[in-house]
């Protein structure tokens, strides 16, 4: 996969809380109210299973 083509989303639950990036390993997780993924992000995932309202789908 491509750089920039990552295919997680953050839904709705997202509280903003910031938890989900110490868990990413790239530091593609940007917060700023609600989480976003940045072009940094390869899909691995990791964040999902690390966040406490389930709001990383891939
Ligand atoms: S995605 Fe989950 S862990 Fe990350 S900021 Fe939102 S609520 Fe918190
Ligand atoms: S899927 Fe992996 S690379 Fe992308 S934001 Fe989550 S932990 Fe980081």
């Amino acid at each position: 996969m491509k750089s920039g083509e990552y295919t997680m989303k953050v839904n709705d639950n997202c509280v903003g809380c910031g938890q989900c990036t110490a868990f990413c390993k790239l530091d593609a997780i940007e917060v700023r109210g609600k989480a976003n993924m940045t072009a940094a992000c390869i899909d691995c995932k990791t964040c999902s299973a690390y966040c406490p309202v389930k709001a990383i789908e891939a």
